[in-house]
């Protein structure tokens, strides 16, 4: 909506204004693309918030009950985004109630446990460190267990006095293999009197961590939720109510806005409330796109469904490298930096095929890739 009003009420875009070029995004919720187009209703919602003043403690005090009855927590607070809420999150565990440490907690030497243990396998960089947003809380990172592998046990074993918190980081970006479960690392927490935090920002699940037995789990606002930049942390209410705490403290560098905190109450509402879009339904978009791809020479489409079992069907493009004489990473690079800049996933481009994500391409947009692509296979060197 907002882009709409933009282009009626000027005659230029910001697109045109800056020259930036059009994006495709084949490639699912990506951070480096501006991970989603929120609906309209959201849009709606952050204006609204921009157009008003506001008694700021009462709209996140509101807000963040409002949405923990939506989902049947006992808190949530808005954030800035998920980051943010890893950062507060160990901050929040950390200071706990401390005023003193609230506004001293990089330049004062204290005595609180800060040590934050989490599995190895889940030290990982999700576009930027997982380790440095706990060292941006205060945190010290402590890894549990092997590259390949953490139990239970093992992640007990990493548990001293100096533990404030463990972490879990719930993502395809984690190792999978021979990895405990949520409810396992909640048992070994409580067991020690420690509070467990889950990092779920692209997860879709906004309530099952929760009912594992984490005390705080992060969403990212604008991945699976689509709302606006920003961040979701709900929990048990004591945690809760201390990493709200931190925006007197390192929170303060991390604000949110009203129009993020509104905006993100409306896509939480929404989202919970939705009718999903059936992997059926995405086949039936894809299904003419992938009849014409398969007129190309070189070039075999077909329907594949998501590797970690979740009801979503994607294209995957296979291309005959040896007749096409192009090598499959070539035409990802050539999409990405032809006039329009088109995204696919390419994390199979060495086997010679791509996937295209067709939950944010419009069927305008499916036409164009086609056509960009058999433009490029046509004038290939
Ligand atoms: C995207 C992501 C984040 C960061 O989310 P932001 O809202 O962009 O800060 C953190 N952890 C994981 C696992 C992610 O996928």
């Amino acid at each position: 909506m907002s882009s709409d009003a933009l282009s009626d009420n000027n005659t230029v875009s910001p697109h045109e204004k800056y020259r930036l070029k059009q994006v495709i995004n084949a490639s699912g919720r990506m951070t480096i693309l501006g991970v989603s187009t929120p609906e309209p209703a959201v849009a709606a919602a952050v204006e609204y918030g921009l157009g008003h003043f506001f008694e700021m403690k009462d709209l996140v005090l509101k807000t963040g009950a409002y949405i923990a009855g939506l989902l049947n927590v006992e808190d949530a607070v808005i954030v800035s985004c998920a980051s943010a809420g890893i950062a507060q999150s160990v901050a929040a565990v950390i200071v706990k109630e401390s005023d003193h440490l609230l506004v001293n907690l990089h330049s004062a030497a204290h005595q609180e446990p800060d040590e934050i243990v989490l599995p190895k396998g889940h030290n990982v960089n999700y576009g930027a460190p997982v380790g440095t947003m706990v060292a941006l809380g205060g945190g010290k990172v402590v890894e549990a267990g092997y590259a390949n592998e953490c139990s239970a046990a093992q992640l007990a074993a990493a548990i001293t006095p100096r533990t404030a918190a463990l972490l879990y980081i719930k993502s395809h970006h984690s190792v999978q293999k021979s990895m405990l479960t949520v409810a396992e690392a909640a048992e070994v927490a409580h067991r020690h009197q420690l509070p467990l935090i889950v990092d779920a920002a692209a997860e879709e699940d906004l309530t099952c961590y929760y009912q594992m037995g984490a005390d705080l789990v992060i969403y990212s606002g604008a991945k699976a939720l689509e709302g606006p930049s920003s961040g979701l942390v709900i929990g048990r209410a004591t945690y809760v109510a201390w990493v709200r705490r931190q925006s007197e403290g390192i929170g303060r560098a991390m604000k949110v806005g009203k129009e993020g905190i509104l905006g993100l109450t409306e896509a939480i509402e929404r989202y919970v409330h939705r009718v999903p879009v059936s992997g059926q339904q995405l086949v039936e978009k894809m299904t003419p796109f992938i009849e014409r791809l398969n007129t190309l020479p070189g070039v075999t489409a077909r329907v594949v469904w998501d590797s970690a079992g979740r009801d979503i069907a994607r294209t995957e493009i296979a291309f005959d490298e040896a007749a096409l004489g192009l090598r499959t990473g070539e035409i990802v690079q050539r999409l990405k930096t032809g006039k329009i800049a088109i995204y696919f996933r390419g994390y199979r481009a060495n086997e010679g095929k791509i996937e295209v994500d067709v939950r944010s391409v419009t069927p305008e947009q499916l036409t164009t890739l086609y056509t960009c692509l058999a433009t490029l296979l046509e004038k290939r060197p």
